[in-house]
């Protein structure tokens, strides 16, 4: 049948290498899974139809099916997911549910004051609905609304909210509280943390058991998830059909929520960087960390570029991640993404930098996973050039386990044509910067990402860092 006069026509080929590189699972999914496999959910097969079809069985994926399904209950939503449900980044990360206020300043240069106002407070309910889930699905124990401390472990980090705080207060927001040194030391465990403050509404979160409930909640509201499915194509036109191994799937409109994954679609990658963030976590050491005032299950970040967050876990382990640990090839995700390898000793003596007394506790568990960095550092929600009925949401850049709570929300009013979900055009659009071609982006990468290391190195040990560090540095293009 010939196309209908105006709608253009083509496929989305996706790469042919499993999603799923390595068998490295996170801890948070090992202790989920009770060290089984799951198969909770068949794979697909055949040929189906629906109205809405979900690719990616992250928090994005899931939230958008339970919010299709809240405000549209007729329409019929499919998942399909590569590996198992929480595997990717939601089943990975450091398990801090933030809010968007530490983004004020650059939410009010990129959408003015009163859509900056209002996503803030949308993200802080994200955090605030991601509570209310637990509770009500059997899971309260996955969910601390413990806060985050927002800390400085050396001296150039001092101050570094400052300039936000300042801003919010304008805007008569006071989220933060201001933390005195010892105070800050106290709540984060370590004389090492020399100033900080604490936002209370943020949450520490067992991330797995929170993918995995959501599936569930998903399935019990109907709708058809399908595990160790991965896409290989959409195809569009005047029916667009999403292609895989055995089956396709014929559907009015596709939402990919795949995250790093996504930036192998050119139009969503020119705006991304993937970049790979490494986690270990100890034994449980309860009474070490009782010792040191960390069992209180605070989330802290310092205030580096290449952040480190650490957090403790319900059975005592100290959790202790860095971001931008590999950077990805032509925007190709490697096994190197599942695992730090090398740079778990760097993590380890970075851990210990920031809580000397726990110098002689091992590392027991290892990890790492793909962060879809935004050039604008904030999520964005476009729909397909060439492809209209192609809804794509990518951008978290390693803060996503609240606000994808709200990309649910957008994504849900987007899928269903019922609006644009409240989002201000500045984030319904890729953000762009003139980036060279591969390898030149790889090997330029490399370079910034090298100084950015060597200038942090030199601020922990309050050395003037080299000043052609501190140049390649600014050329960071999420900086
Ligand atoms: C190590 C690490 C630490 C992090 N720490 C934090 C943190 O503490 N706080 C925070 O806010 N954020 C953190 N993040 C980011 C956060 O985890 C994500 O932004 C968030 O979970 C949103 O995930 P998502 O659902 O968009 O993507 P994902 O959870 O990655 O889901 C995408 C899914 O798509 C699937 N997929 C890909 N391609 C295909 C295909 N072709 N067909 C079918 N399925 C496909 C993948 O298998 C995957 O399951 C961290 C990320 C990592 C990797």
């Amino acid at each position: 049948m010939a196309p209908a006069a105006g709608v253009s026509t083509g496929i989305i080929r996706f790469r042919k290498r499993p999603v799923r590189t390595t068998g490295t699972r996170s801890l948070w999914l090992r202790e989920e899974l009770g060290n089984s496999q799951p198969y909770e959910y068949k794979h697909f097969e055949g040929h189906e139809t629906t109205d809405v079809c979900i690719v990616g069985g992250g928090f994005t994926g899931l939230w958008t099916a339970l919010e299709i399904k809240r405000i549209a209950p007729g329409t019929d939503v499919t998942l399909v997911e590569a590996d198992i449900c929480g595997s990717g980044a939601s089943g990975r990360n450091g398990g801090f549910a933030l809010t968007w206020w530490a983004h004020f300043s650059h939410l009010l240069r990129l959408c003015g004051p009163d859509d900056a106002l209002k996503l803030c407070q949308r993200a802080e309910r994200a955090v605030q609905q991601i509570g209310e889930f637990a509770d009500a699905n059997g899971i309260p124990e996955a969910v601390q609304m413990s806060g985050w401390v927002w800390a400085a472990t050396n001296a150039k980090q001092v101050g570094d909210w400052e300039q936000t705080l300042e801003l919010l207060e304008q805007f008569g927001q006071t989220p933060y509280q201001r933390l005195r040194r010892e105070e800050v030391a106290k709540l984060a465990g370590s004389q090492q943390h020399l100033d900080g403050v604490f936002e209370p509404i943020s949450a520490s979160i067992q991330p797995a058991k929170l993918a995995r409930a959501l599936a569930r909640a998903a399935r019990d509201a109907g709708v058809h998830i399908y595990e160790h499915s991965q896409v290989a194509a959409i195809e569009y036109g005047p029916h667009t059909s999403v292609v895989l191994e055995r089956g396709s799937i014929t559907t009015d409109q596709v939402v990919l929520a795949v995250n790093a994954w996504a930036a192998q679609i050119p139009q969503i990658g020119a705006g991304l960087m993937v970049v790979a963030s490494d986690v270990i976590a100890t034994e449980p050491i309860p009474d070490r960390l009782a010792a040191i005032g960390m069992d209180r299950g605070v989330c802290v970040s310092d205030s580096r570029r290449l952040v480190h967050y650490y957090r403790p876990t319900l059975d005592g382990r100290m959790v202790f991640g860095k971001g931008g640990g590999a950077l990805a090839y032509n925007n190709l995700i490697t096994a190197k993404f599942d695992h730090p390898g090398r740079r778990t000793a760097m993590l380890r003596s970075q851990m210990i930098r920031t809580y000397p007394t726990l110098w002689d506790v091992p590392v027991a568990d290892a990890w790492s996973g793909p962060i879809d960095y935004s050039l604008s550092g904030l999520p964005f929600f476009v729909r397909l050039r060439d492809a209209p009925s192609v809804v794509v949401c990518a951008g978290f850049s390693g803060d996503g386990v609240g606000p994808s709570r709200l990309a649910g929300e957008v994504l849900a009013e987007m899928a269903t044509g019922i609006g644009d979900g409240g989002m201000p055009k500045a984030l319904r659009t890729v953000p762009s910067a003139q980036l060279p071609p591969e390898p030149l982006r790889y090997i330029g990468g490399h370079l910034v990402y090298g100084a950015i290391v060597r200038k942090e190195r030199a601020e922990d040990l309050n050395l003037k860092p080299r000043r052609l560090d501190t140049l390649l540095a600014s050329l960071d293009p999420t900086g």
